[in-house]
């Protein structure tokens, strides 16, 4: 018996009767049944009904026998059965001559040879984990292409989902994967498919066991496969799954079908990745060797149609939609969307002076809005190397940029211009200042730094950091680094962190987006939390706003996957005529947090001092950290984290016994002795997640 059945037992208990052992697993509420041939997982999908998955420990049968779902004191009435759970791994390689390493973004992975395996499912275990309120399966080995480990799935008390991951491990070096995964039925017992077109439609198609497998452009990222009895929906990690590119094209993420990329067989559904994507830079996913790659899927099981599985998908993003916050605005930045340009080149093709058509409200306004953004600072002029442009012709494309935004902006959505300059400072920088400015990029020899030109007024140039920073100083603008330590700010702000410039209160900080990625990290986006630590130990109160840094968005692209927000302390939305001086204070002030969306942290405070303030720590003090949270994905971890002028000190909370679509308020007192600095991050079980600025602490200073 000891050698077929090794539970690991956490909050669990263990009843053996003739030849079946059952397993209570506390917290969870999941009970596990197991005989030789078969296990059946029970768990309360919700206050009413539980889920029912049966389990084939026969290895010549379906991983999966069946899924279903059971009022209480009913039997099951089965959704779907005889499944498997098929993942394909694409293995590639990462440029290991690359100055950034595994850091490069610059990095087309898809140019170099690579290979696509179907991972094969090898001998069936069950070896339980009780973290929390959830419980976790390893049911089979797996292995492919270099890589070995096992697939399991976890549960969650009173949630439909159902997390199913292929962990695996290489201990080959320089190595970059993507994946595509699924469930496939020799004997597929649906009726329907179904999904979200791009524009949002609902459609639908006839199960047909033999046609063949393509990939599919949907909206919201999620599929479904429907019969009778209930629908099973298929989604990815809303952010995670993405791996970051300029364009957040739709590049059609899942696939349904017989045959899956002639290597499936079977008839199956799932998500997937695109090895090219926008055939630009495409690093793809960091699998350093030795690391645990989780290739995750989502399921949603439930006795509703595909259309109401679609919605309950739909919550866990809002219907990708920031989520309106009170006295909050979102901002989000960085965006090439080129409207100048496009705006000049359409006048020009039209021979109009006037709003070209099909730029009367282009495709980046309704998109902004759809996703329930207040404040978008654009990129603009990206395309061009500023400091080269004739200054008539500068000028002329500031006032189509200025009057546009001006034109473009209502109650609804505020659009600040901006400019991410190459030039001047080092490396890449975002320039946002409180109303519209005139400036250029350069300045020849005995060009003055201010002068009246006709027909636009003052004009600034800038021909060096000390211009750059006068000007920021005379018209109360921020400026920032864009992608720190990445791309070709590769070394910045590190290398100027000891100029005027960057001690000035004008600068900013770091932008954070969620690059490089790696499949094997509980979270997104180190790079810049990292360099927010830095940046604090060097007793420089810098912040660390999101960004988006992508060219186009278009309502039928996939931007939410792509895309973080801030939320800025501002209870009204400026009028674009009145500037935006308020939006650049809450900035400055730190008065905000930043999330991939489905984490809200809507007030955090330590000591009672906000992000962005100052905390005076007494002798023997112990402040209390408060924080209000909002979720929708059941939440991994909070850290709390803080630092002392040198080191960084981190302490995690495990938040394992929440579940899907909560709030509460944490409360945690901090030694906070010697620290200088305390900031807060939450991560869910997708790796979405939130993190505010720090609260600055001083008096904690050993005397
Ligand atoms: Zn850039």
């Amino acid at each position: 018996m000891n050698k077929l059945f090794s539970f690991r037992l956490a909050l669990g208990l263990a009843i053996s009767t003739l030849g079946c052992i059952k397993l209570l697993a506390a917290d969870s509420g999941v009970i596990l049944e197991q005989t030789e041939k078969q296990l059946r997982v029970t768990w309360p999908i919700s206050e009413q009904e539980n889920g029912v998955a049966v389990f084939s420990l026969d290895e010549t049968k379906p991983l999966i026998e069946s899924l279903g779902i059971a009022a209480s004191r009913q039997p099951a009435s089965v959704v779907m059965k005889a499944l498997n759970p098929v993942t394909l791994l694409t293995v590639g390689s990462r440029d290991s001559k690359n100055p950034q390493g595994w850091g490069a973004f610059f990095d087309k992975t898809s140019t170099r040879p690579y290979e696509t395996f179907l991972v094969a499912l090898g001998k069936r275990r069950v070896q339980t984990t009780n973290e929390g309120n959830r419980t976790t399966i390893r049911l089979a080995d797996a292995s492919a292409g270099g890589f070995s480990g096992d697939v399991r799935c976890t549960f969650f008390r009173n949630s439909p989902l159902i997390h199913l991951e292929t962990v695996m491990t290489t201990k080959e070096d320089w190595r970059a994967i993507i994946y595509d995964t699924g469930l496939a039925s020799a004997t597929p017992d649906w009726d329907w498919m179904g999904w979200n077109d791009t524009s949002g439609n609902f459609q639908s198609a006839k199960l047909n066991p033999s046609a063949a497998a393509e990939p599919l452009a949907v909206a919201g990222r999620a599929l479904v496969a429907s019969g009778r009895t209930g629908s099973l929906a298929v989604f990815p990690a809303p952010h995670q799954f993405f791996y970051p590119q300029d364009e957040a094209f739709n590049n059609k993420f899942v696939w349904y079908g017989r045959d899956y990329a002639k290597r499936v067989g079977d008839f199956g559904f799932g998500i997937r990745q695109s090895p090219t994507g926008d055939d630009r830079y495409v690093p793809w996913f960091n699998a350093p060797p030795g690391t645990e790659q989780h290739l995750g899927v989502f399921y949603l099981l439930t006795r509703g149609d595909a259309r109401s599985a679609l919605a309950e998908v739909a919550r866990y993003t809002h219907g990708d939609r920031y989520k309106r916050l009170p006295d909050h605005l979102t901002y989000t930045s960085h965006y090439h969307v080129e409207h100048s340009k496009n705006f000049l080149e359409r006048q020009k093709q039209q021979q109009t002076t006037g709003v070209p058509r099909g730029l009367e409200t282009p495709g980046f306004v309704k998109t902004f809005k759809a996703r329930g953004v207040d404040i978008a600072h654009l990129a603009e002029f990206h395309y061009e190397d500023g400091s080269r442009l004739s200054e008539t012709n500068r000028l002329a494309k500031l006032k189509v940029m200025h009057d546009e935004l001006r034109r473009l902006s209502d109650g609804e959505l505020l659009l600040l211009p901006g400019e991410e300059p190459n030039v001047q400072l080092g490396g890449h920088w975002m320039s946002l200042f409180p109303k519209p400015v005139n400036w250029t990029l350069n300045r020849p020899e005995g060009t003055p730094f201010v002068e009246e030109v006709a027909g636009y007024g003052k004009v600034y140039h800038v021909g060096s950091p000390a211009d750059v920073l006068q000007l920021f100083e005379a018209e109360h603008g921020l400026f920032w680094t864009a992608h720190p330590r990445i791309k070709a700010s590769f070394g910045f702000p590190d290398q100027y962190k000891d100029t005027a410039f960057f001690h000035s209160d004008r600068f900013l900080g770091g932008a954070w987006k969620a690059m490089p990625a790696d499949l094997s990290r509980p979270t997104l986006g180190w790079r810049v939390l990292d360099l927010l630590d830095d940046m604090s130990n060097w007793g420089a109160k810098k912040q660390a706003p999101g960004e988006v840094d992508t060219f186009r968005m278009e309502p039928d692209y996939e931007t939410y996957a792509h895309m973080n927000i801030n939320y800025l302390r501002l209870a009204k939305l400026p009028r674009y005529d009145d500037g935006w001086q308020p939006v650049l204070e809450a900035l400055r002030g730190g008065e905000f947090f930043t999330t991939t969306g489905e984490i809200l942290i809507s007030r955090f405070t330590v000591g009672g001092q906000q992000s962005g303030q100052t905390l005076k720590l007494r002798n023997n003090d112990q402040p209390v950290l408060a924080a209000e949270l909002e979720w929708t994905f059941p939440l991994a971890f909070a850290e709390v984290i803080s630092g002392d002028g040198e080191k960084v000190f981190r302490q995690r909370m495990d938040l394992t016994d929440t579940g899907s679509f909560g709030t509460r308020t944490l409360r945690l007192p901090l030694d906070l002795k010697g620290r200088t600095w305390v900031r807060l991050e939450v991560w869910d079980i997708a790796a979405n997640g939130a993190f505010t600025q720090p609260v600055w602490l001083v008096g904690g200073k050993a005397e």
